[in-house]
C-alpha cells in the first residue's frame, strides 16, 4: 500500500512493525496460557465428576444453549443485548483472528474471503462491530443509570462487582472503535489516492469514522491506522488475560460448561463418583468440607457464572429474605478460588467453607426447588452443591436442632412424624370413606396390578389423609386394581436424600424396595410429587411409576373421568405447580388439561408459573425447619395467586397444600381464598360418584 504503509512495514520508536506485534502476540498468547493453566489447577485438585458420556447429546445441548443461547430471552432486554453481543462476537472472531496476523504476515487472507465472500464478510463485520459497540453502550448505561435489582450485591454477600463489569464494557468498546478505526483509515486513505476502495457497510460504525476521517492528511491517516491497530493489539491481549480474573471467564469457560453440563438433572450426584454404594464406608469423609471438595465440574460453574443474577432473582429463599442467594453461592467460591489459587506462590488452604465463606443457615435456606437452575444461561447448578455441602455438615454431626427429632424418628419408626407404623394405613378406616371404597394392603398373598405409594404426609397428617382417601377413590372409579403397602410402607426418604443424609435414605429406600418386591404390583401410582420423584430417580428397579395428575389426564381422555361442571361460577381457580412435578419432572400440562376439562371452571394463570413457579417452601424437610426469614414463601405464593385474580388454588402435592393452606390464614385471606388439591377436585366433581372425601 502506498501512502499509508501496512502495518508491518510501518516503524515505531523502536522496532520494526512487525518486531513489534510479534513480540506482543508472544506475550499475549504466553500469559493467557499461564494464566488459564494456573487457573486450572484447583480443578485438578478437585474431586471427580464423570461428564464425558453421551457426546452428541452434549454436543446438541451446545448448540442448543451455547451457541443458540436459548434463555437469553427469558429476559428480554438484557437477553436480547446479550444475544447481540454474541452474535457479533461469534462474526467478529474470523476478523479479529485475521487482524492479528496481518500484523506479522501484511498479505494475509482467511483462506475462503480472498474472493466475492471477502467483501460480503467485510460488511458483516463492519455491522457487527456497530451492534456490539452500540450494546456495550447500552449495557453501561443500564448498569450505570437504571441498575436493574438483580445486579445490587447486599453487604452479607460481599462487594458489588459493577465497577468490574463496567470496565469489561469498556474495553470491549474500546477494540470495536479500534477495529473499526483501522477499517477506516485505511479506507479513507486509499480514497485519497484514487486506489480501488474497500467499500464500508453504510452507516457502520467504521463508515462513519471514514466519513470524519476523509479530510485528514495521508501522514496522519497513517499515524491513525497504526495507532488503531496497535490499540486493538494490546486491547485484545489485555482482555484476554484480564477475563479469567472477573465475571468475564464466562467468554472462555461457558462452551465447557455447558457442554460438561448435568444431563439427568434429576438424579443427585453420587456421595463421591466412582464409589459404588457397597464401598462407601470406605469413604473418610462425606459431602463438601474444604473448596477441593467440590467435584472439577462444579469449579468450572464458579468460573462460568456471569453474576447475572438469575438464578437469584427467581429463587425463593432469596425472595423471602432467607440467608440464602444463589448467585453468591457461586461467587464467594470464586472469590475464593481466586484468592487461594493466585497467580504467583502457594495455592490452597484447606479451611471449612462452612463457618468461612458460607453460613449454615445458608446452607440450610435451600428447598432444592430448582428454580435457580432453570433460569442460569449457563446451565450453572446448585442442588448438587448444596446436598453436598449439606452431606458435608451432616457428616460432621451438624444437624439443625427443628430437625434432630425428625430425623431419629425416620431412623426408628421410618416417619418423621415417629407414629408407629401399623397406623400407616389408618387414613383407609375413616368409615364414609369405607363404605365407598375399601383399601386393600398388597403383600405376597394379597396381589394387586398397581401400587398406592402414600407416603409419609398423606398417611399421617389429618388433613392430608383427604388426598390420600381422594386418590384412592379415583384408582376406583377408573377400575384399578390397586393396593396399598401399608405398615410395610416407609417414608420415600426423598426429603432425607435431600438434605443430606444420604446413608438413612438408603436404608429407607432398600426397605421400600424389598417391599415393592414383594407385593408383585406392575407399576404405582403416587398423588406426591416429593414420593414420585424419588421412585422415578433415586430408586431402581421398581416397576414405573405415575403421578395420579397422569393418570386423571389419561383417565379424563379416555373418557373413563367424566366432570360434572362446578358449583360456584364465582369461582376462579389458579393452579400452583409444586416444583418436584413441574420442574424436576416437566409434569405441567396433565394438571392444567384436567382442570381445563372440568365444564364452567376458570382458571387463570400465575405470572409465575410452570418452570418459573415460586417454591411454596416445603421441599428439603422444609416443614420441619425454622430459617430465618421475612416472609413465609407460601405466603407470597398466595399473594401472586390473589394478584393474578383467583380464589382458589389448585395443587398437586400434599407439601404445597400445608403450606398454602397455612399461608392463606397467615395472609389474612381466609374466607377469601381457598386451596385444594388436584385429586380432591376431581374426586369431587367426578360424575356419578360419591361427593364426600373428608
Ligand atoms: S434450589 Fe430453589 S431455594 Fe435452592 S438455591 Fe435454587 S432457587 Fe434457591
Ligand atoms: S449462576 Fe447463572 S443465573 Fe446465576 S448469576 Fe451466575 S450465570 Fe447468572
Amino acid at each position: 500500500m502506498e501512502g499509508i504503509q501496512s502495518v508491518v512495514q510501518l516503524t515505531s520508536y523502536l522496532v520494526s512493525g512487525r518486531a513489534l506485534f510479534v513480540i506482543i502476540h508472544i506475550l499475549g498468547v504466553v500469559c493467557f496460557a499461564y494464566i488459564v493453566a494456573k487457573r486450572l489447577v484447583p480443578l485438578v485438585r478437585g474431586q471427580r465428576d464423570l461428564r464425558f458420556d453421551q457426546p452428541l447429546v452434549r454436543l446438541g445441548r451446545v448448540l442448543k444453549f451455547w451457541l443458540g443461547q436459548w434463555k437469553q430471552p427469558r429476559y428480554k432486554t438484557a437477553g436480547t443485548i446479550h444475544i447481540f453481543i454474541f452474535a457479533g462476537f461469534i462474526v467478529l472472531a474470523m476478523r479479529a483472528f485475521t487482524t492479528l496476523i496481518v500484523g506479522v504476515s501484511e498479505n494475509f487472507v482467511m483462506p475462503g474471503l480472498s474472493g466475492k465472500a471477502g467483501p460480503i464478510y467485510n460488511t458483516i463485520t463492519d455491522y457487527a462491530a456497530t451492534v456490539v459497540f452500540l450494546c456495550m453502550v447500552i449495557a453501561v448505561i443500564r448498569r450505570l443509570v437504571f441498575k436493574p435489582a438483580r445486579y445490587a450485591v447486599p453487604a452479607r454477600f460481599g462487594k458489588a462487582h459493577t465497577p468490574d463489569a463496567i470496565f469489561l464494557l469498556a474495553l470491549i468498546a474500546i477494540l470495536m472503535v479500534a477495529d473499526s478505526l483501522f477499517a477506516a483509515a485505511k479506507a479513507a486513505a486509499e480514497s485519497q489516492q484514487g486506489q480501488p476502495l474497500e467499500v464500508l457497510a453504510v452507516f457502520s460504525l467504521p463508515w462513519m469514522l471514514q466519513s470524519i476521517l476523509a479530510s485528514i492528511t495521508l501522514p496522519t491517516l497513517g499515524r491513525l491506522y497504526f495507532g488503531a491497530y496497535l490499540l486493538h493489539e494490546v486491547t485484545f491481549y489485555f482482555l484476554l488475560c484480564y477475563r479469567p480474573f472477573g465475571i468475564q471467564f464466562h467468554v472462555e469457560t461457558s462452551l465447557f460448561n455447558i457442554y460438561f453440563a448435568k444431563l439427568d438433572r434429576e438424579i443427585l450426584k453420587p456421595v463421591r463418583w466412582g464409589v459404588s454404594e457397597e464401598h462407601l464406608d470406605q469413604v473418610k469423609s462425606f459431602g463438601v468440607k474444604t473448596f477441593e471438595d467440590f467435584t472439577w465440574k462444579h469449579m468450572l460453574d464458579f468460573y462460568t457464572c456471569a453474576d447475572c443474577g438469575r438464578c437469584s432473582d427467581n429463587c425463593p429463599a432469596n425472595a423471602v429474605g432467607r440467608p440464602l442467594s444463589p448467585r453468591f453461592i457461586t461467587t464467594k467460591a470464586r472469590d475464593y478460588a481466586f484468592q487461594h489459587y493466585p497467580m504467583f506462590g502457594k495455592s490452597g488452604n484447606g479451611k471449612p467453607l462452612i463457618g468461612n465463606i458460607y453460613s449454615e443457615d445458608e446452607i440450610w435456606s435451600c428447598t432444592t426447588c430448582g428454580a435457580c437452575e432453570a433460569e442460569c444461561p449457563l446451565l450453572v447448578e446448585y442442588i448438587d452443591k448444596i446436598v453436598d455441602l449439606r452431606r458435608g455438615m451432616i457428616d460432621d454431626g451438624n444437624v439443625p436442632q427443628s430437625l434432630q427429632k425428625p430425623l431419629k424418628a425416620l431412623e426408628s419408626r421410618g416417619n418423621p412424624y415417629g407414629k408407629m407404623e401399623k397406623k400407616k394405613a389408618d387414613w383407609t378406616k375413616a368409615k364414609e370413606f369405607q363404605q365407598d371404597c375399601n383399601v386393600k394392603v398388597v403383600d405376597g398373598k394379597n396381589g394387586a396390578d398397581t401400587l398406592y405409594f402414600v407416603d409419609s404426609i398423606t398417611s399421617f397428617d389429618d388433613r392430608m389423609q383427604s388426598i390420600g382417601r381422594a386418590t384412592a377413590k379415583i384408582l376406583k372409579h377408573v377400575g384399578e386394581n390397586f393396593g396399598i403397602l401399608g405398615s410395610a410402607e416407609k417414608d420415600s426418604g426423598h426429603e432425607v436424600r435431600r438434605f443430606g443424609e444420604e446413608t438413612l435414605f438408603m436404608a429407607l429406600r432398600d426397605h421400600n424396595v424389598e417391599a415393592i418386591k414383594a407385593s408383585g404390583v406392575k407399576r404405582i401410582v403416587t398423588a406426591d410429587p416429593h414420593a414420585y420423584n424419588a421412585l422415578k430417580h433415586d430408586y431402581k428397579d421398581v416397576p414405573p411409576v405415575e403421578h395420579i395428575s397422569q393418570v386423571i389426564a389419561r383417565e379424563v381422555k379416555t373418557g373413563k373421568i367424566q366432570f360434572n361442571p362446578v358449583e360456584n361460577a364465582s369461582s376462579v381457580y389458579t393452579y400452583h405447580d409444586p416444583c418436584y412435578l413441574g420442574r424436576h419432572n416437566d409434569i405441567y400440562d396433565d394438571p392444567r388439561d384436567v382442570l381445563d376439562a372440568i365444564p364452567g371452571l376458570k382458571r387463570v394463570e400465575m405470572t409465575r408459573s410452570r418452570d418459573r413457579s415460586f417454591c411454596c417452601g416445603g421441599g428439603g424437610l422444609m416443614l420441619f425447619y425454622e430459617p430465618k426469614e421475612d416472609q413465609r414463601m407460601g405466603v407470597k405464593r398466595v399473594q401472586m395467586a390473589a394478584e393474578a385474580g383467583a380464589n382458589v388454588i389448585v395443587t398437586a402435592c400434599p407439601f404445597c397444600m400445608v403450606n398454602i393452606e397455612d399461608a392463606i390464614k397467615v395472609a389474612g385471606l381466609e374466607g377469601k381464598m381457598t386451596a385444594i388439591d388436584l385429586a380432591e377436585l376431581v374426586e369431587k366433581q367426578i360424575a356419578g360418584e360419591s361427593q364426600t372425601v373428608a
